[in-house]
């Protein structure tokens, strides 16, 4: 229910030998089907031929069994589920790219977003290069490919690559030859890999997709490591590491990831449950049941519940069957849809002081509808409680909180925006608890920038997301 959208997941699979990888794939990306639901891809890679389908669309809708048997077999695959927030949702931009080069070929799938991008992808049209697209993904394949020219190996190329591209990017591409894993010297994004029991290495945003393989994690890429999984074995590039610090978004705990993922070293739903009870103890209020706003309000909503001894009650259903892009037939009030995806369950919340937890409010329409629904099912009072500090700042890096005109945080204040979205009070957590919910985060080396506006990257010269189409427009 929030209108916070991740940019992507990625997947890649080293096996030794030609084997049906494009179902493993498929799983995987499925598993990760949360992180974008606008388009997906696979690229399978038989000893150097490769074989790609992409397409918009779910997982399930774009690879029919058919579809995944077309791919054929291969010795390593890669995979993208995208949610577009740079160069948004045009069929072009679908991932993987694959690319020809004199040196031969690779594909790639990106998560994230760069903040120079603009500037780079302007200097190679300068200097000749024609895009497809309007992707930062396109403008690290170049960067990558023209390294290579003088790279001895593609992994080199890479390293090299990292010293000119910057901001947020997790990649999993591959070569004739390899799988590689990179993380950005901040870490933006998760990244991890592991090992399924019949040796194939396995690699992705999520532990969860690991998981979907049968794949055992090995660990997380570390900021600024170049992993390769070749015929040699597992070898790192660190050349990169160290040199700045650590900034894992704080939000991937909070919202993106899946609550049964491991990201460094953390579990998703244990940092959730912790946030709740930090948010217990700067906003206690007096009330009957604690109720979640499915799904990631839920973890937080058992974490407040268990800190403040109030009882955790199911508040709402959810469906399991709306999809995203859902229009009800001869209903178009988004009232109706509201009512369609999530339910209250009167039984519950009649009569009772109710503690609503959801893990964010951006332009706080959402959260006004959900607050309605639970008057409208008899409760008392509602006292709203987000797992997070107030959105005050845009991200640059892999999500669509672009503009502050679409944050309702900074231009009310929290009992102006109480007010405004009909709840009985409003408590956010605080910026310095934020920092808490994962472990080693007292240490810090956490983006914390939306909410705080410490950005770890110079702020992007061009911002707007849709940059490059502008760009384009502005020349003709
Ligand atoms: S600015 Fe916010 S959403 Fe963006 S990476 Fe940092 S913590 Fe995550």
């Amino acid at each position: 229910m929030s209108n916070l959208k991740e940019e992507c997941g990625v997947f890649g699979i080293y096996a030794g030998e030609t084997c049906d990888l494009a179902s493993d794939v498929y799983c995987g990306l499925f598993s990760l089907q949360h992180r974008g639901q606008e388009s997906c891809g696979i690229v399978i890679n038989d000893d150097g031929l490769f074989t790609a389908y992409k397409d918009n669309g779910l997982v399930n809708d774009v690879f029919s069994p058919d579809r995944l048997a077309a791919l054929g077999n291969g010795n390593i695959a890669v995979g993208h589920v995208r949610y577009g927030t740079t160069g948004g949702n045009a069929r072009e931009n679908v991932q993987p790219i694959v690319v020809n080069h004199i040196k031969g070929r690779m594909a790639l799938a990106h998560n994230g977003n760069l903040v120079n991008s603009y500037e780079l992808r302007s200097a190679l049209e300068l200097d000749g290069s024609i895009f497809h697209t309007t992707s930062d993904t396109e403008v690290i394949s170049y960067i990558i490919t023209k390294e290579r020219l003088s790279a001895p190996t593609i992994e080199e190329a890479v390293n090299r690559a990292m010293n000119r591209i910057a901001g947020a990017y997790s990649l999993v591409m591959m070569s004739p030859q390899k799988l590689i894993a990179v993380r950005d010297e901040n870490g933006f994004r998760p990244l991890c890999y592991g090992k399924t029991p019949d040796g194939k290495y396995v690699v992705a945003s999520e532990s969860c997709a690991l998981d979907a393989v049968g794949a055992t994690m090995i660990r997380d890429v570390e900021p600024g490591e170049i992993v390769i999984f070749d015929r040699s074995g597992v070898r790192s590039i660190r050349d990169h590491c160290g040199k700045r610090k650590p900034s894992l978004c704080v939000f991937e705990y909070i919202y993106f990831a899946r609550p049964d993922s491991v990201i460094d070293g953390c579990n998703v739903h244990a940092a959730r449950s912790r946030a709740g009870a930090f948010l217990a103890l700067e906003h206690p209020v007096q009330a009957d049941i604690v109720v979640g706003v499915p799904d990631s309000g839920i973890d937080a909503a058992i974490g407040y519940s268990k800190q403040s001894g109030i009882p955790y009650e199911m508040g709402f259903v959810k469906s399991k069957y709306i999809a995203r892009t859902f229009i009800a037939p001869g209903q178009k009030s988004r009232e109706s849809k509201v009512k369609l995806k999530l339910n209250p369950i009167s039984e519950t919340v009649r009569g009772k002081r109710v503690v609503l937890i959801d893990d964010s409010i951006v332009r706080g329409t959402t959260s006004a509808r959900i607050v309605r629904l639970l008057r409208e099912a008899g409760a008392k009072e509602v006292h709203m409680r987000i797992s997070a500090p107030p959105f005050l700042n845009p991200c640059y890096y892999g999500t669509d909180i672009d503009s502050r005109e679409n944050l309702i945080a900074c231009s009310h204040t929290v009992k102006e925006t109480a007010e405004i979205i009909g709840a009985d009070s409003l408590g956010y957590l605080s910026v310095e608890s934020v920092r808490k919910i994962a472990r080693g985060m007292e240490e810090g080396g956490y983006c914390t920038a939306c909410f705080s506006g410490e950005y770890p990257t110079e702020i992007p010269k061009e911002t707007n997301k849709n940059r490059f189409e502008r760009k384009i427009s502005d020349s003709q």
